[in-house]
């Protein structure tokens, strides 16, 4: 019997590629079962897409192998990302960056707040903010 492997990742597009086909080559030339989790394709930047990607062994591989010969970026959505309050200025550079808008500053109390479970783990945050109060937990 062949093993099925099952995995959510999380896949950084370069701007090139956001117009490509590409999840419909992992269906078709791959025979992968998709279900997309979460999309944000902002104009000028790179596309994520969340996605439940499943398969044979042999055939996930080889779609993943595919999508890196792309220049796509895979990376598993298990990678947990922190946001530390205390070390925070709430400044709210981070807030525009974010993809899936897991931050937000409140507009009483300008405090700058985070959703885990809005969070894709793009990392986008993690690279711009000033104190690093974002982190990323492996
Ligand atoms: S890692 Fe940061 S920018 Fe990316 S989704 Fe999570 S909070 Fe938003
Ligand atoms: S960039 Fe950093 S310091 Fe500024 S609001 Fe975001 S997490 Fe806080």
């Amino acid at each position: 019997m062949t093993k099925e492997t099952i995995r959510k990742l999380v896949l950084k597009f370069p701007k090139h590629l956001i117009d490509r086909p590409v999840v419909y080559h992992l269906v078709k030339d791959y025979e992968l079962m998709i279900n997309i989790l979460k999309a944000s394709i902002q104009p000028d930047a790179e596309g994520i897409l969340v996605l439940e990607l499943s398969g044979k062994k042999e055939n996930f591989d080889k779609g993943l192998q595919f999508l890196r010969k792309l220049g796509i970026e895979i990376q598993p959505l298990s990678k947990d990302i922190k946001f530390d309050e205390k070390t925070c200025y709430h400044c709210g550079v981070c807030i525009p960056v974010c993809p899936v808008r897991a931050l937000k500053m409140d507009k009483e109390t300008h405090l700058v707040s985070f959703d885990k479970e809005k969070c894709i783990a793009c990392e986008l945050c993690i690279k711009i903010c000033p104190p690093k109060a974002i982190k990323l937990v492996i």
